[in-house]
C-alpha cells in the first residue's frame, strides 16, 4: 500500500526527524564548578554523593512524647522525666515506664523507639497516660537517621536540571560547590531582507523583526548564554559570513528565516556548499522547511521566518536539540487527550500543530482550535493556550472526539470556565 509518505520524497516524520537529530549531536565538553547556591537550572555534570545521612540522627516526626514503644500500651501512665526541643543537644536516655516530652524535629533519647504524638495522652503533674486505641508500633512517628539516604549514597544523578527542590537537597547535604557542565553558547540569528529591528523605521515593504526576541526569550528559560548576531539580509555572500562567524564563536548556531528553496532563501545552499545538511525538511505544519546542518563542527538549526513556525519547531526540535548538547535526556513533550469542541477539518500528510484555546466544563478539559491557524499570526501563540497535535496520517476529527494537546509554556493561566 502507498504510504500518505512517499509524495513527500526527503520529507521526514517529526518522530524520525527528532531520533535522527538527537542521534547527530553530541553534548558539548566542558564543566565548572559553581557556587550550590547559584546552580539552579544548570547540569550537574557528575554523579553527586552525600557525606550526611538523610536525616542526620533520628528525631521526632511529632510534638508528643518519646517512648519505648512496649511500654506505651493503651491506657499506660508513664513518668515525665525530660523534655527535648528541636536544636536541643539529646538528652539522657530513656528508662522502661518513662516518656520524655518531644517536639518535631527534637533528637529521640536513646532508649526511645516511638513517639505517642501529644493529641494522645493526657498529662497529669509529672505523669502522662497513654490514650490510644491500638498499641504503639516500633518507629511509629519518628523519622530515622539515614532512612531517607546514607552516607555515601547518590543524592543526585549526572545529566539532572537543578531544579529548586535540588537547591535544596545540595544545601541539606551541606554541599558548597557543585560541578556542572559549562553553558551552552548559542548564536542566534534572523535573516531576509524586509527585516528591521525594533527603534528603526519602517519603509515600505519592511516589517519589524521580531523573531529574536522570541528565540532570546525562549533561551532564557535554559542553561545556555545566548549570542545575538543580528538580523543578515538575504545575500549569500553576508550570510555565508555571518553563518561562518557564529558557528567560530557558538556551541550551536539557530537561524530563523531563508530555510524554504525560494530565490532569496540560501541556507541550505550554504549549508550544502559549506558544511553539511543532515536533514531538511519535516513532515509537519506549521514548519515544514526545518533544517538540521552543521557548519566547521557547529550544530545549525535553520528554522522557518514565519513566526508561528519558528516557535513551533523550537519546541518540538530546536529544544530536544539543545537539551542533548546540554547533556540532558531530551524530554518528550507531555501531551494528553481533551476533548474537541468543534470538528476540525485537516488533510493527511503533515503532523499539524494547531493553537487551540482550552475550557473547562464540570471539572472536563476541552479544547477548541482558533479560527485562524497562519503560521504568520504570531498573536495566535499569545491568544491560544495549548498547540492540538493532530498525527500525520489523521484526516480531521469530529466535535466530542478525543485529541491531544500540548501546554503552552504558562497557558494553563488563562483556561476558561464554561458555564454548567
Ligand atoms: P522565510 O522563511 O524567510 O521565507 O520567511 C517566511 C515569512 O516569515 C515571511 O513573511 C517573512 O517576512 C517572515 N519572517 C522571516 N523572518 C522573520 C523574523 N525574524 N521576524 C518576523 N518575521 C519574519
Ligand atoms: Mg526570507
Amino acid at each position: 500500500m502507498q504510504s500518505i509518505c512517499d509524495s513527500l520524497p526527503g520529507v521526514l516524520s517529526l518522530a524520525e526527524a527528532r531520533d535522527r537529530l538527537v542521534a547527530a549531536l553530541s553534548p558539548v565538553r566542558g564543566v565548572e564548578s559553581v557556587l550550590s547556591n547559584s546552580a539552579l537550572g544548570r547540569v550537574t555534570a557528575e554523579d553527586i554523593l552525600t557525606t550526611v545521612d538523610f536525616p542526620p540522627f533520628s528525631n521526632a516526626a511529632m510534638d508528643g512524647y518519646a517512648v519505648r514503644s512496649v511500654d506505651a500500651l493503651p491506657g499506660a501512665i508513664l513518668q515525665v522525666v525530660d523534655r527535648v526541643m528541636a536544636g536541643a543537644p539529646s538528652v539522657a536516655a530513656l528508662e522502661p515506664g518513662q516518656a520524655i516530652r518531644i517536639f518535631t524535629g527534637a533528637p529521640l533519647p536513646d532508649g526511645a523507639d516511638a513517639v505517642v504524638m501529644q493529641e494522645a495522652v493526657v498529662p497529669e503533674g509529672e505523669t502522662v497516660q497513654i490514650r490510644l486505641s491500638a498499641p504503639l508500633l516500633c518507629g511509629e512517628n519518628v523519622r530515622f537517621r539515614g532512612e531517607e539516604l546514607r552516607v555515601g549514597e547518590r543524592l543526585l544523578a549526572s545529566g539532572r536540571i537543578i531544579r529548586p527542590q535540588e537547591l535544596g537537597l545540595l544545601a541539606q547535604a551541606g554541599v558548597a560547590t557543585v560541578s556542572v557542565r559549562r553553558r551552552l553558547r548559542v548564536a542566534v540569528l534572523a535573516t531576509g531582507d524586509e527585516l528591521v529591528a525594533a527603534g528603526g523605521s519602517l519603509g515600505p515593504g519592511k516589517i519589524y523583526e521580531s523573531n529574536r526576541a522570541v528565540l532570546l526569550g525562549l533561551l532564557a528559560d535554559l542553561p545556555v548564554e545566548a549570542l545575538d548576531f543580528g538580523i543578515i539580509a538575504d545575500d549569500r555572500a553576508l550570510l555565508g559570513n555571518a553563518l561562518k562567524l557564529a558557528a567560530a564563536e557558538a556551541d550551536v548556531v539557530i537561524t530563523s528565516g531563508g530555510a524554504s528553496v525560494g530565490d532569496a532563501d540560501f541556507m541550505v545552499e550554504l549549508l550544502t556548499a559549506k558544511g553539511r545538511v543532515e536533514f531538511f525538511r519535516v513532515a509537519i505544519k506549521p514548519g515544514k522547511p526545518f533544517l538540521l546542518g552543521h557548519l566547521e563542527g557547529t550544530p545549525l538549526f535553520g528554522l522557518p521566518g514565519n513566526p508561528v513556525s519558528m516557535m513551533v519547531t523550537f519546541m518540538a526540535l530546536v529544544k530536544p536539540g539543545l537539551e542533548t548538547l546540554m547533556g540532558l535526556m531530551p524530554a518528550e513533550p507531555l501531551r494528553w487527550p481533551v476533548r474537541a469542541v468543534s470538528p476540525i477539518r485537516k488533510r493527511p500528510g503533515r503532523l499539524e500543530f494547531m493553537r487551540g484555546v482550552l475550557e473547562r466544563h464540570r471539572g472536563e478539559l476541552f479544547v477548541a482550535p482558533l479560527a485562524d491557524q497562519g503560521s504568520h499570526r504570531l498573536t495566535s501563540m499569545s491568544v491560544a493556550h495549548c498547540l492540538i497535535v493532530l498525527p500525520q496520517d489523521s484526516c480531521g476529527i469530529a466535535a466530542g472526539d478525543w485529541v491531544s494537546v500540548e501546554l503552552l509554556p504558562g497557558g494553563e493561566r488563562d483556561i476558561l470556565e464554561r458555564p454548567a
